[in-house]
C-alpha cells in the first residue's frame, strides 16, 4: 500500500514514512491510492475476529483492519502493537467500545434500534484516545526502530492535548510539549493534563487565548532549522494513523447492531475538524454496509453548511462561536479535504486549487452548482444537522429522563441531530465522543445535579501539578523546549 497527497505530488510514500508526518510536501493530506475493497468473507472474517467483542475481539479486528494498509511493519509486530493498545485495562470494557441501547428494536413494529457506541472509555474520557493509544505505541516501535527521538508540540484547548499526553506519557524517544490558554481549561481538563507526573511529559500555560498558542505552534514549526535541529513534529488530527485507527470502531459499531452482514446501519458523528466522520466515510468506502453518514454540528456549522448548500465557507476567528460542546468548535474542519479529494474523482490539481491560496484568500468556494455535489448525499451517504446550546440542554435532559443515561454535550449534539435522520428500518448508531464528568458545568445546566465521577478520578483536582507558565512568545517556548531537550528529560 503507498499514500497520496490529496494536492496530486507525485510522492508515493509507505505507512511508516507517513507516521511521523504531518502534511504532504504540497500542503495535502495523506490517503491511500486505493480503500481496501472488504468484500462478504472478508466481513465475515472480521466479524469472527471481533467475536462479539469477547477479550481481545476488538484488538484482533484493530489488527486485521490495520493489515489492509499496513505492510511495512512485521505482522506479529503489529499485532503485538494493537494487543498492548485495546485492553480492558486501559479502556474499562472488554469490548472496549461497547454498544448502550438506547431504543431495542421494536418486536412487533419496524423500529430499528437506536444505539450509543461508547468510544469515551479511554484515560482521558473523550474518543480520541482510541487513535491516540496507538499511535503512542506505533511512536514508540517506530522511533526504537530508526534510534530517532521526537518532540511533539501542541497546542489545546483540552481534549487532543490530554488525550496526547495520556498516550505518550512514558514513552521511549518521545517528549511532549503541550501549550493550553492559562486558566481557560476546565478544573477537570487541568487537573487531568497537570496532575501528569512523567518525565518526558510538558504542559506549559500560554498567556493568552487559544489562538495564541496555535500560532506559537505554527511559529515553531516554520522555523525549519529549529525544527530539523530539535526534532519537533505533532499529533494533529490530520494524521492519517489517527484517521486509520478510528476505521475501526465502525466496524466494531457495525457488528454489535447487526446479526448478518447482510444489514445496513447508519451512524451519526458529532463533528468538528471532521476527523471522527472521515473514518466513517474510509469503512464505508471500504465495503462496511453503512447506509447513512449523519454530521452533525454545534454552531461552528461550516461542514453542516456544506452539506445543506454545496458552498464551503472557512469563519475567521471572531465567527467561531464559543459554545458549550467546546471541542466541536472550528473555524475550518481540517480534515474535509479529505473527503472532497474523493468526492471530486481524487483531481488533486482541482482539490488544490480549491484548498490552495484561493481558500485563503476568499475564504471559501462553492461547488453548489457541480454535479459531484449532488453525490455527497446521493453516492457518498452523507447527511447533516445542527444544534445550538438549547437543543443540548433539551437532548441531556430526555435522554436522562427516557433512558436513565447521562450524555455529554458533543453527544447531544449527535443524538439531537440523529433523531432527525432516524429511519424504520436501519438501525441508528451514535458515537458518544466524551463522557459527561469533562463538561460538568453544562450537565447542572441542563439535569440540576452532578455527572457521575469514574472513580479514578475522585479527587483529581487536588492533585499536585506540573506547568510551568509563559507568556504568548514564541522565542520563550522555544528556549524552554532546547533546555528540556538537552537535560535528557
Ligand atoms: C475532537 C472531538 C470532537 C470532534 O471530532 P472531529 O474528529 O474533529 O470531527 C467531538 N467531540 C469530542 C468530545 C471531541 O473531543
Amino acid at each position: 500500500m503507498r499514500y497520496i497527497s490529496t494536492r496530486g505530488h507525485a510522492d508515493r510514500k509507505r505507512f511508516c514514512e507517513i507516521l511521523l508526518e504531518g502534511l504532504a510536501p504540497d500542503g495535502g493530506l495523506y490517503l491511500p491510492e486505493r480503500y481496501p475493497a472488504v468484500d462478504a468473507s472478508t466481513l465475515q472474517r472480521l466479524r469472527e475476529a471481533f467475536d462479539g467483542g469477547r477479550a481481545g475481539g476488538y484488538a484482533s479486528l484493530a489488527f486485521e483492519v490495520l493489515s489492509l494498509y499496513i505492510d511495512d511493519i512485521p505482522a506479529a509486530d503489529l499485532r503485538a502493537l494493537c494487543e498492548k493498545t485495546y485492553t480492558e485495562a486501559v479502556f474499562g470494557t472488554p469490548q472496549i467500545v461497547p454498544l448502550k441501547t438506547l431504543e431495542a428494536p421494536s418486536a412487533q413494529g419496524p423500529q430499528a434500534g437506536f444505539y450509543l457506541e461508547a468510544l469515551s472509555n479511554g484515560p482521558t474520557l473523550a474518543f480520541k484516545d482510541m487513535a491516540m493509544q496507538l499511535l503512542g505505541n506505533l511512536f514508540e516501535y517506530e522511533l526504537a526502530r530508526r534510534g530517532e527521538e521526537l518532540n511533539i508540540l501542541g497546542a489545546t484547548s483540552g481534549d487532543t492535548g490530554s488525550a496526547a499526553e495520556y498516550a505518550m506519557r512514558g514513552k521511549k524517544g518521545v517528549r511532549v510539549f503541550m501549550l493550553s490558554p492559562h486558566g481557560r481549561m476546565s478544573p477537570f481538563q487541568q487537573a487531568q493534563m497537570f496532575s501528569l507526573m512523567d518525565e518526558n511529559i510538558h504542559n506549559i500555560a500560554v498567556e493568552g487565548v487559544f489562538d495564541d498558542c496555535q500560532d506559537i505552534v505554527k511559529a515553531v514549526s516554520n522555523d525549519l532549522e529549529f525544527k530539523r535541529a530539535h526534532k519537533i513534529g505533532t499529533v494533529n488530527s490530520i494524521n492519517w494513523a489517527r484517521l486509520l485507527a478510528q476505521v475501526v470502531y465502525y466496524f466494531a459499531g457495525y457488528f454489535q447492531a447487526t446479526q448478518q452482514n447482510t444489514q445496513q446501519v447508519s451512524f451519526t458523528v458529532p463533528s468538528g475538524n471532521f476527523g471522527n466522520v472521515c473514518a466513517g466515510h474510509v469503512a464505508r468506502q471500504m465495503g462496511l454496509p453503512i447506509r447513512t453518514l449523519v454530521v452533525a454540528t454545534n454552531e461552528n456549522d461550516v461542514l453542516d453548511e456544506f452539506f445543506r448548500t454545496g458552498v464551503y465557507r472557512v469563519r475567521g476567528s471572531a465567527d467561531t462561536h464559543e459554545t458549550s460542546s467546546p471541542s466541536m468548535d472550528i473555524s475550518k474542519a481540517s480534515n474535509f479535504e479529505r473527503f472532497v479529494f474523493d468526492l471530486l474523482e481524487r483531481d488533486g490539481e482541482r482539490v488544490k486549487r480549491l484548498f490552495g491560496p484561493a481558500l485563503a484568500a476568499e475564504g471559501r468556494f462553492d461547488l453548489s452548482a457541480d454535479p459531484a455535489f449532488a453525490q455527497a448525499a446521493s453516492r457518498y451517504g452523507f447527511r447533516s444537522g445542527k444544534s445550538t446550546h438549547a437543543n443540548r440542554l433539551d437532548t441531556i435532559r430526555s435522554v436522562y429522563q427516557r433512558y436513565r443515561l447521562m450524555i455529554d454535550t458533543h453527544t447531544a449534539d449527535g443524538v439531537k441531530v440523529a433523531l432527525e435522520h432516524r429511519e424504520d428500518a436501519t438501525p441508528m448508531v451514535v458515537l458518544e465522543t466524551a463522557l459527561p464528568i469533562k463538561f460538568a458545568e453544562t450537565i447542572v445546566e441542563a439535569l440540576g445535579q452532578q455527572p457521575d465521577r469514574p472513580v479514578q478520578f475522585i479527587g483529581i483536582e487536588d492533585l499536585p501539578k506540573r506547568v510551568k507558565v509563559m507568556p504568548a512568545s514564541t522565542p520563550a517556548v522555544q528556549a524552554f523546549i532546547v533546555d528540556h531537550c538537552t537535560t535528557g528529560a
